[in-house]
This record gives structure tokens, sequence and C-alpha cells, in this order.
């Protein structure tokens, strides 16, 4: 197999809003099941500028932040509509198959903690309480796109996206709209 790729190209905050639409939390813990567009092989499919990905690639750019590149974006539950990033993690083809030889032997799927750690990392432990105060402060004003944001914080944009919809952090959400809002942002 040729192992050409696309770059992905950075998500506007629509392509993220269409993005986070498309797929499904089949129960709490389990996977995020894309329910639009698949490819032939039965991955997921996400249309950017035009050009056509793989939906769990996308996922993984999404989540972490960081392009695949060459690399395989592996699916530790085996469900390839699945984009849950606790589910993604990066390997080489040779690395893919001999997990999938594992994945059929076993008969079930291990949960790989060290994925699931990566994925908590890449989550609330990065920011600060007032951080994420900040960030819905910055968001509300309106000046600065989900992407900006993620920049100056230095953590992702659909971690950022999250925060903004009160799906992290969301105790620090409430009580943001709980409180009267200061013009300008003094303080
Ligand atoms: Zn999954």
């Amino acid at each position: 197999m040729g192992s050409a790729y696309r770059t992905i190209p950075a998500l506007s905050d629509n392509d993220l809003v269409r993005f986070h639409s498309k797929y499904t939390m089949l129960w709490p813990g389990g996977c995020w099941e894309w329910h639009t567009g698949k490819t032939t092989c039965g991955y997921g499919r996400f249309v950017l500028n035009n050009q056509s990905f793989r939906a769990n690639r996308c996922a993984y750019f999404v989540f972490t932040g960081t392009d695949p590149g060459p690399l395989q974006v592996q699916h530790t539950c085996n469900n390839r509509l699945c984009v849950c990033p606790l589910h993604l993690t990066l390997g080489t083809h040779k690395q893919n198959s001999e997990y999938m030889v594992l994945c059929g032997r076993q008969g079930s799927v291990v949960k790989p903690e060290a994925v699931i750690r990566r994925g908590e990392d890449n989550g609330q432990a990065k920011l600060t309480r007032a951080q994420v105060l900040k960030i819905l402060d910055i968001r509300a004003s309106g000046k600065l796109t989900l992407l900006q944001i993620a920049e100056q914080f230095g953590v992702s944009q659909s971690l950022i996206f999250m925060i903004t919809k009160g799906q992290k952090w969301e105790e620090v959400f409430n009580e943001f709209n709980s409180r009267p809002h200061l013009e300008g942002g003094h303080t």
C-alpha cells in the first residue's frame, strides 16, 4: 500500500462546529461514532476545503493539535467509525496489523492505559481555573477565534471549543455564566 497522506488544514470555527456535530457518543466512556459520510473502507469521512479526509485522522488532529502525518491513526476499539480521542493512537502499518492480530486472538479489546492517560493529559490538567475563566472571558468578548485562543494558551482548538460549550470545566463555566459580566475585562 502507498503511504500517501494529506496534511490536514487548520479548521475554521465553522469547520470545528461541523466536525463536532457529526458523531454521537454511544454511551458514556464508549465510542464516539461518526454518523454521516463514510469512506469506501468504512471509515468516517470529513470534507475540509473540498478535500476528503478520514474522520479518525481529523479527530486526532482536532483533539491533540498534531497532524498524524505519515503515521496511521489506529483504533484501540476496532471501530473504524469511532473518533473518540481516548480510542485513537498513532502507529505504523506494521504495528497496526500486529495489533489487529492481537485483538483478533484475544477476542476482545484491551484498554490501553497509556492511551487513556495521554487523553487526560490533553485535557483540563494543562489549564488552571483562572486560565479557564480568562478563556471564557475572551470568547465572550468575541475578539479572538477558537484557534487564536488555543494558540495563546497552548492547548487544542477542540479543548477551547468544549470549554466554551461547558463540556469541560463545567463548574467554572457555570460560575462564569452566573456572575455579572464585567465590560472590558478589568480586574
Ligand atoms: Zn471507539
